[in-house]
């Protein structure tokens, strides 16, 4: 797809959808990769193959139908004078390789410091999610989640980590199973103050030698 913006100034986050094949034309693309990987497409346990797959792709690539801001919206100014780190840790997700299309399972820590705008918990994982249900890298995954939180929220940090298994460095190439990539995003107090990113860090549970230093 070619995935121009629709607008490069309001949302760079939704793609035009305008030239988007139809459900058709992705079916018999599923079929031609089927004969490509060197099987009959036409043969009684694939018939139906192509159309699941279809419908599969449309579970794991939602997020581009949906804007991230948006999510963030509804905020919640009552706090009590709630003014200490957010953190919701352990949020996996499912995400997938735009060089090889296979998935990046993982898990995402996600907090802030807020200014005196909170969202509500579970936005925050929508957030990831929003994010992962696309084709992506890792290293631009973390930045999307930090930087829209960021934006939007205002808040006075933003930490975001990511850990995961990519399936492309497991089941191809050089195979190497059970090795995860750490990425992640400082910004605000969580990038300048080393007691903020300390506290973060022990909160995730991350080992003491993680450097956050320029990231
Ligand atoms: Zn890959």
């Amino acid at each position: 797809m070619s995935a121009t913006r629709t607008n490069p100034d309001a949302s760079p986050d939704i793609r035009d959808q305008s030239d988007r094949p139809s459900r058709e034309e992705a079916e018999a693309a599923v079929r031609v990769l089927i004969k490509w990987a060197g099987d009959d497409p036409a043969r009684e346990g694939l018939i139906d193959t192509p159309a699941r797959v279809v419908r599969s792709y449309e579970e794991f690539f939602a997020g581009y139908a949906q804007n991230p801001r948006d999510i963030l919206a509804r905020t919640f100014s009552e706090v009590q004078g709630y003014d200490e780190m957010i953190v919701l840790k352990d949020i996996r997700f499912e995400s997938y390789c735009e060089h090889h299309m296979v998935p990046i399972i993982g898990r995402a820590h996600v907090a802030y410091l807020p200014r005196e705008r909170v969202v509500g918990i579970s936005k925050l994982a929508r957030l990831v999610d929003a994010f992962a249900k696309r084709l992506q890298i890792q290293e631009k995954m973390t930045a999307q989640i930090a930087d829209t939180l960021e934006e939007v929220l205002q808040p006075l940090g933003v930490g975001v980590i990511l850990e995961a298994s990519h399936q492309c460095m497991s089941t191809r190439g050089v195979h190497k199973a059970g090795a995860s990539m750490v990425t992640s995003r400082m910004l605000g107090t969580f990038r300048d103050d080393p007691s903020t990113r300390r506290e973060f860090l022990a909160i995730v549970g991350h080992p003491s030698g993680f450097s956050v230093s320029n990231s």
